[in-house]
């Protein structure tokens, strides 16, 4: 098993949420402050939430995060938290709402994290639901994500799940949070609460109302469950009616919520003649974007009429047709593509014969994050092309200014700036294991690497550049099962362990072994879902509820069936190398599995710096161990660079005038993990490294023997300078 952390840890090890919890307990009146996402949190429990479940991604970790620091609170409310394995269990989880009066909350990472959950909303949208259910996504598009690039939409396009996509701010996103709760119980129709990276993290404030214990609850049980309906089962005949349902009865009752409660904002502005439609989650940057043009301003007193979208499914036909009646153009901006209310609205002004003429991807692009100076631009060419009497010399001016400054960078640069891919933390324990797979390239030639999702995918660019293919989380192992069998090398595929547990265990390893897969997976065993904020998963030495160990992988893969199974310490790599050339190598067949045991570096020296500091205070001897190249020897080759690509390994000039090459060399944020001891034995490099052992609070002996050794090294010393000078 990896370095042990404390068996009782149940809090996130990445950092405390302290303040935050504190803040979910203001009442009526306080004012709260602090980050969209927690906003949502505290909106959750104002509203009488029962039951909230999810599964940790960017950006909406730190929801269920803050919350499993709640406890005490949701004890108090009755509030039932559920850390669940996938989003599909997350979905399922708000099948509570379907029968019972319970309002549930259920987030993650979307689009991927809706791709996942897609059975269980489908099955849960067809039949209603009579509590409210939420479904909070991290919309994670444009510039700072991590996945491919969808749109939720058209998730809740084709499941008839109603999508507010509020507008950036905490006092809306609040109001959204409390009205989707309200949405759909008025509609039985689960709602799904958009929220794009930088919604999730504005700041600001709202005033906070008191949390609401829920009527019934873990604090307040139903004496029985409530009796079979059938009508509200997802199976024929049911579902004939259920898809009537939705068309005829919910979606009018979800448009006439909308309007009455005024969910969507209109911001009137004196240019009657124009007017913009915008989705919520982009109404700051095209607000940005008319201050800029000198049409409004940061806040939303706009000079051109502007509709906010803050509910973007369903449209209200009544009230965009209003909104366009009379004017000569109107500007829909829409992030992202396919554009469904371009289209939705471009449809319904042709059946109303509307004469305004659409304008919207013609003028914005139709792919990529749509920020300030993006949407600036697009404002720009629609008034441009419609409003002749806007003088936009100004900002035109200053447009292209801006394009001048960024090409004479670019012309002083000489050359684009070379890319800074990301890459793994110092003394990662996922490193060793792709330094050991590309040793075994040097022997056996290029083998098919199935990629992951997680800390590991780094290893899909430099140095590594390992990994063909990724096909969703936990998925590498079910990738390959086509590619295997035209391959005379056997495939290797990589996951983690948190993409075992996700869905590596039955997509994966139980499809393998079921049609007698002859691959090899490597499972890296770091303990956490690191790359989301080192949460524990079920086979983490720790659990959020009493500290235990509830699964392991080992005894469950021999559960499977899995014969050829070898469990090594990643850090080892002459080892790993080893193990990773018998599984590629051996004549058995069948599954065969390495799990590479080594603890998240980065959850490791949170949890053991406090208590290096501790043991220090207390003047207690303590080592810490780090590496080092001997200037004189180090080539300046590189290859340890290349095979390791730690961020603690750098380049410096050559103290030798004979050399030309910079050499190697760590710095100080070298952690000690070992890998450069490693490779340069494995891979039989120069013998530049060397390990220094340093030691704080030094002891009697400590001292005695550091007298001895100087005296000795200043002997030899002595006797070199005076051989030299003979
Ligand atoms: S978070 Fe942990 S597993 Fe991920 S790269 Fe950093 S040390 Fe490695
Ligand atoms: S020992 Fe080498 S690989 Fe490990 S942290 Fe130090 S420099 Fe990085």
């Amino acid at each position: 098993m990896f370095d042990q952390p404390p068996a009782a840890a149940r809090t996130n090890p990445e950092r405390s949420f302290t303040d935050e919890v504190r803040s979910l307990r203001l009442g009526d009146g306080e004012i709260f402050r602090g980050e969209g996402v927690l906003a949502v949190t505290k909106a959750l429990l104002q509203s009488g939430v029962a039951y909230v479940g999810g599964y940790q991604g960017a950006p909406m970790s730190h929801l269920v995060d803050v919350l499993v620091e709640s406890q005490d609170l949701l004890d108090e409310l009755g509030v039932h938290l559920e850390t669940c394995t996938s989003e599909a269990s997350a979905a399922a989880l708000l099948g509570a709402s379907i029968n019972y009066p319970l309002r549930g909350c259920v987030t993650w990472k979307s689009i991927v994290g809706t791709n996942v959950a897609a059975d269980a909303l489908s099955n849960l949208a067809s039949p209603g639901v009579v509590g409210g259910a939420l479904i909070v996504v991290g919309e994670d598009y444009g510039e700072g994500a991590s996945i491919i690039q969808e749109r939720s939409h058209a998730f809740a396009l084709k499941s008839s799940v109603w999508l507010m996509d509020p507008r950036p701010n905490l006092p809306t996103i609040v109001h959204c949070v409390e009205k989707g709760f309200e949405l759909s119980e008025a509609s039985n129709t689960p709602v799904m609460i958009e929220l794009r990276i930088r919604a999730c993290h504005v700041s600001g404030e709202f005033v906070a109302k008191n949390n609401v214990a829920p009527a019934i609850s873990r604090n307040a049980r139903l004496a029985e469950p409530i009796p079979q309906d059938y009508a509200r089962i997802s199976h024929p005949p049911s579902t004939y009616l259920q898809e009537k349902l939705k068309v005829d009865v919910r979606l009018p009752a979800a448009q006439r919520f909308i309007v009455e409660q005024g969910l969507n904002e209109l911001l009137p502005g004196e240019r009657e003649d124009l007017g913009i439609i915008v989705q919520g989650g982009i109404a700051n940057v095209t607000l940005r974007g008319l201050d800029r043009l000198g049409l409004g301003d940061a806040f939303g007193a706009v000079k051109v009429p502007t509709l906010v979208l803050n509910v973007t499914y369903p449209l209200v036909p009544d009230q965009i047709a209003d909104f366009c009646k009379g004017k000569r153009a109107v500007l829909v901006v829409e992030e992202g593509a396919p554009d469904y209310l371009e289209q939705e609205i471009g449809a319904l002004l042709r059946k109303r014969d509307i004469g305004a003429r659409l304008h919207g991807k013609d003028v914005l692009p139709m792919a990529g994050e749509y920020t300030a100076e993006v949407v600036t631009e697009g404002l720009l060419k629609f008034f441009a092309q419609t409003a002749n009497d806007i003088d936009l010399s100004k900002p035109m001016q200053a447009l292209e200014t801006a394009r001048a400054g960024r090409a004479e960078a670019q012309r002083l640069i000489g050359a684009p700036l070379p890319l800074r891919p990301p890459g793994f933390c110092t003394g990662c324990p996922e490193r060793p294991v792709f330094s050991a797979i590309k040793l075994l390239e040097r022997e056996v030639g290029k083998v098919h690497i199935s990629a992951d999702i997680g800390c590991h995918a780094f290893a899909t660019l430099a140095p590594f550049n390992l990994g063909n293919t990724i096909l969703g989380y936990g998925m590498s192992l079910a990738a390959a099962a086509g590619v295997a069998p035209v391959l005379q090398k056997r495939t290797i595929s990589v996951m983690g362990d948190g993409g075992f547990w996700h869905n590596g265990l039955l997509s994966g390893v139980s499809s393998a072994m079921f049609n007698r897969g002859d691959r090899v997976l490597v499972v890296m065993q770091n303990g956490y879902t690191s790359a989301t904020g080192a949460q524990f998963l079920p086979s983490s030495a720790g659990n959020r509820r009493d500290g235990e160990n509830t699964s392991d992988i080992a005894t469950t893969l021999r559960a499977m069936g899995v014969r050829w199974l070898r469990t090594i310490r990643t850090y080892n790599v002459s080892t790993m190398l080893a193990t990773l050339r018998e599984a590629v190598t051996t004549k058995e067949q069948g599954l065969k599995v390495i799990i590479a045991d080594g603890e998240c570096q980065l959850a490791r020296q949170r949890r053991i710096r406090p208590q290096l500091a501790a043991a220090l205070k207390r003047g207690e001897r303590v080592i810490r161990t780090r590496y080092g190249i001997d200037d004189a020897v180090c080539t300046g080759d590189h290859s340890c660079i290349r095979l390791s690509g730690c961020p603690s390994l750098t380049i410096k000039p050559s103290p030798d005038p004979l050399r030309d090459d910079p050499i190697a060399s760590v710095v100080n944020s070298c952690v000690g993990c070992g890998l450069c001891g490693e490779v340069a034995d494995a891979a039989v490099l120069c013998p530049s490294f060397y390990k220094a052992e340093i030691v704080q609070n030094p002891s009697r002996w400590d001292r005695a023997l550091t007298r001895v050794r100087t005296a000795v090294i200043g002997w030899l010393q002595g006797k070199e300078s005076v051989a030299h000078a003979r």
